[in-house]
């Protein structure tokens, strides 16, 4: 007994305090700016994996960025990338990073299902589909709920089963394989009930876009409730986004 005291003691106190305002520690590339210093253009548009750079203006689409950093380290003059990981919204376009803009990115509660927060303001009960994903987003969304980051503490969990979940987490690429089973899930999944895509995988199709192994129809049938970009999506962005989402004042 007394020995179990004296670990708990050393160890202290090993949850976040405040996942909503706390500073990352150490290396972590979150939301980029774009400066509007002149660059060749063409050169900056090729080497991007994802093809999530544009010109005219030049701008990063948070939703194929892999977060690699390679513009940043060839380019540095032009972007650089800040520790912000507020990165989740529930309106795509929102994801466009722009160069000469320097603005938090939010989820827009005007535009959010009115039954969400309603609804699931106190407690959100998920299921997790990997569709193809390589388990580094289905990694983070498991250290979400571990003993550090306790998003538990705010009644967001994961569920085995969609009966018991009011919305669905898709992480990977969707692959024809995993195209039936996200329907089924989905359908198993009560009314009312939201979708939220985890990483870049999910939100574009990342590396994988043009493969003929995905089959990305479902999202095309519903409307998607919330953006978690990332490559992982790092724990800080998820519980940050799924708050936004469903306790995020008008
Ligand atoms: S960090 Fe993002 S925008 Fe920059 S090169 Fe990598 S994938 Fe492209």
């Amino acid at each position: 007994m007394i020995q179990n005291l004296k670990i708990l003691f050393h160890q202290g106190k090993q949850f976040i305090p405040d996942p909503r305002s706390v500073e990352v520690p150490g290396i972590f590339r979150g939301r980029p700016v774009i400066t509007t210093a002149k660059v060749d253009e063409n050169k900056v548009v090729s080497f991007c994996p994802t093809h999530a750079i544009s010109t005219n203006p030049v701008s990063i689409d948070l939703g194929k960025c892999t977060f690699c950093g390679e513009c940043a380290m060839r380019f540095p003059e032009k972007f650089t990338f800040t520790k912000d990981y507020k990165l989740s919204t529930n309106e795509r376009s929102r994801l466009i990073i722009k160069e000469g803009e320097d603005a938090p990115i939010e989820v827009n509660a005007e535009t959010v299902r009115k039954e969400i927060p309603k609804i699931f303001g106190k407690s959100l009960k998920l299921r997790e589909i990997s569709a193809g994903g390589d388990n580094s987003c289905e990694w983070e969304l498991g250290a979400a709920n571990n003993v550090q980051f306790d998003m538990s503490r705010y009644g967001i969990e994961f569920v085995a089963s969609p009966r018991h979940a009011d919305g669905i987490v898709i992480t990977g690429p969707i692959t024809k394989n995993m195209a039936e089973a996200i329907q089924i899930c989905y359908d198993a999944t009560p009314d009312p009930k939201i979708i939220v895509l985890v990483g870049c995988d999910a939100i574009s199709g990342g590396v994988f876009a043009d493969s003929p192994a995905i089959d990305r129809s479902f999202l095309d049938k519903y409307h998607v409730d919330l953006y978690i970009p990332g490559n992982p999506a790092h724990p800080l962005t998820i519980i940050n986004g799924l708050l936004d989402l469903t306790r995020k004042e008008k």
